[in-house]
């Protein structure tokens, strides 16, 4: 990969998006239906699923009419789905389990026995977690094809950014999954559309990468479920709709190398910059990555745009040439580089969005969850643009879309579409779980999934709480990953493996000074440095008698991240997406006036405990005010793609 000139150590080059959520294919490039529900007597019984276009093409494209009346079908059938959720999840639980009544895990391990109904269903399947089917997992990865847990052959493994045991979890998927990801995606514009009409009159710029994949032992694709779908012919050979009209010609978004991939996306954003309505990425942070590239190197791209050329030390990538050659950049365009340069120039970068795309209308990114922390600067490079939240997914199954896109990001409700699979939930008390269809307003719960692809009653990890109904469809607010105490990408750290990361650290290089850790917290910093990175607060007992120098804290940060899953090095080695990470030694006394101050904001003095993540400012502020000295990695950690037991290939 090409190396971007760096000019401090924590901003570094920047990559590819996190695995995960989606682009916006619309349901115009919907051409065959999914399988969805079909009920005894093979007839879909409820909803009709959005159809293929009809042949109104014009040159431009499809005609206002279409788009409006291909909207409409939509539209009714999120009306559809939504009047009766219950119904469709019988349906949905009734084909997963007489499809796959066969399968090992059914039928021998389980004792189902071909039943379909709810009742035997929830009386014979235990909850479960990744680790509960982890052997079964292994033995198809290493090419056990017979049916485990699918009568569908499995096409590939989705590798998520959950861990288990410091690898990406692996999920099993199956072809026509494709379908129904695709599904959700064409939700998305007709939903959109109500609220910003218009929006078939231009282009979206979005900011979507691939990363590299593996192949298992047993010869199985694995690899993040974007990267799944951007390879796929969905996505690659979709035909003509004003609703996936992007700026990034294919070959930029499928480029490997993720600086030219960031480059020349930007580069041709630029130039179509008039005709760009609404601009995003897959999660917050990915976008404010390809703004602070832009911040790094517009200088470069105003010389390609004036020249109408592409520097081939930039952009080697024979792909990637031409498609932006022969599709984009066409001539020499003094008067835009004249344009960027002035802009760029300013010395605030405040509203750089609006001033250099000055038609958008929304910048469609994920701000839900622990994203939220990149608010301030997305308002403050966009000049407070809606940010919009579309969709609610996993590697496991694409689970919902928000109904009501413009509203504002503390508010997100995400609809479950009742046909992606079959949804229990299981409430914060640990009772019986419910169904979609019971579960009841200000509630929370944690997401359990049965997929068609072969997971049943799989514990997502993810905490929702119902904010309400469409029609009797619930709709929830994301209120956490579960146990998930740092990210800042598609990063997921919990206390357990920070706890282990630290041990390791100071066993390695503290206690040769008689130093220990008395108490530490941590905290994702996203403000001060782009990429953000992890912040350990260290408080120390020494009892040695030579002074630790500056050297050892430094092995401790790399220990650290040498300590911490697949998913955080993979950010800080390939995707430059997080950087390095830092430990501040704070003063003998911290962590008690950090525990004075709770207990004055309420906490009860019996049942404190040092919290082991702190994102509350004046905490953050208080921890930073007694700072006696300041650490980073000095390199990265050692990362290779795949999983640490396979010596296969791997591809990008
Ligand atoms: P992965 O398995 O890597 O595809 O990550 C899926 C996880 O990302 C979900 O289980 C959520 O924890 C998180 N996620 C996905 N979509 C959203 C969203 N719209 N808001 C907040 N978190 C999300």
């Amino acid at each position: 990969q090409t190396e971007i000139p760096q000019t401090n150590t924590h901003t570094k080059r920047l990559t590819h998006l996190p695995p995960l959520l989606p682009p916006l294919l619309s349901s115009l490039t919907q051409t065959s239906p999914p399988p969805f529900f079909q009920s005894s007597q093979n007839k879909p019984i409820t909803a009709a699923m959005p159809e293929a276009p009809k042949p109104t093409q014009t040159s431009n494209g499809l005609t206002t009419i279409a788009i409006a009346e291909k909207n409409k079908r939509t539209l009714q059938f999120i009306e559809d789905v939504t009047s009766n959720p219950d119904d469709v999840q019988t349906q949905v639980l009734h084909e997963i389990l007489s499809r796959n009544s066969a399968v090992e895990y059914l039928h021998h391990r389980h004792r189902l026995h071909g039943a379909t109904d709810r009742r035997t269903f929830k009386k014979l399947l235990p909850v479960i977690s990744y680790e509960d089917i982890h052997p079964d997992i292994t033995r198809i990865a290493n090419g056990d094809t017979s049916p485990i847990l699918c009568s569908s052959p499995i096409s590939e493994f989705l590798t998520s950014s959950g861990t288990s045991a410091g690898e990406r979890k692996l999920m099993p998927t199956i072809a026509e999954e494709m379908e129904r990801r695709s599904l959700l995606y064409s939700l998305l514009m007709p939903v959109m559309s109500q609220f910003v009409p218009g929006l078939e009159k231009g282009k979206g710029m979005y900011f979507l990468f691939i990363k590299s994949e593996s192949k298992t032992p047993g010869g199985l694709p694995a690899r993040p479920v974007l990267t799944s779908y951007y390879k796929s012919s969905h996505f690659k050979n979709r035909p003509f709709d004003p609703y996936t009209n992007y700026t990034s010609p294919n070959e930029t978004i499928l480029c490997p190398d993720s600086y030219q991939s960031m480059y020349s996306q930007l580069l041709c954003g630029l130039c179509q910059r008039t005709q760009v309505l609404r601009v995003g990425a897959v999660f917050a942070s990915g976008f404010i990555r390809a703004i602070r590239f832009l911040e790094k190197h517009w200088q470069l791209l105003c010389r390609d745009i004036r020249s109408g050329t592409l520097d081939p030390t930039v952009i080697t990538d024979p792909a990637v040439r031409e498609a932006v050659l022969t599709k984009v950049l066409h001539r020499p365009d003094p008067e835009l580089a004249d344009f960027v340069e002035s802009e760029c120039r300013k010395d605030s970068w405040q509203g750089i969005i609006t001033r250099l795309w000055p038609n958008t209308k929304y910048v469609d990114v994920i701000v839900t969850g622990t994203m939220s922390q990149y608010i301030p600067t997305l308002d403050f490079y966009s000049n407070g643009l809606p940010l919009v939240c579309t969709m609610y997914a996993s590697s496991e199954c694409y689970f919902g879309v928000n109904l009501n896109p413009l509203c504002k990001p503390s508010e997100v409700a995400y609809t479950l579409i009742p046909t992606m699979a079959y949804f229990e939930f299981l409430p914060k008390e640990r009772q019986e779980l419910v169904d979609l269809a019971d579960v009841k307003l200000g509630h929370e719960y944690e997401l359990v999934v049965t997929t068609y692809a072969g997971l049943y009653r799989y514990r997502v990890g993810d905490v929702l709480r119902v904010a309400g109904f469409k029609n009797r469809a619930p709709q929830f607010n994301f209120i956490c990953r579960k146990n998930v105490v740092l990210s800042i990408d598609s990063d997921k750290t919990d206390e357990v493996e920070l706890q282990g990361a630290v041990k390791n650290a100071v066993d390695a290089h503290l206690v040769a000074f008689g130093g220990s850790v008395a108490e530490y917290t941590s905290y994702a910093d996203t403000k001060t440095t782009i990429p953000g990175h992890y912040v350990l607060y260290w408080e120390l007992s020494v009892k040695g008698t030579t002074a630790i120098p500056p050297s050892v804290y430094e092995d401790c940060c790399l220990t650290v991240e040498e300590s911490l899953n697949s998913v955080y090095r993979q950010g800080r080695v390939s995707d430059k997406s997080i950087g390095p990470l830092e430990i501040k030694i704070v003063e003998q006394g911290t962590f008690d006036k950090l525990m004075d101050y709770a207990i004055s904001l309420g906490a009860s003095i019996n049942q404190y405990k040092t919290p082991r993540c702190v994102k509350f400012e004046p905490i953050v502020e208080l921890l930073n005010s007694r700072v006696e000295g300041s650490y980073f990695s000095p390199k990265c950690p050692k990362w290779v793609p795949g999983h640490k037991q396979w010596s296969n290939n791997v591809k990008n």
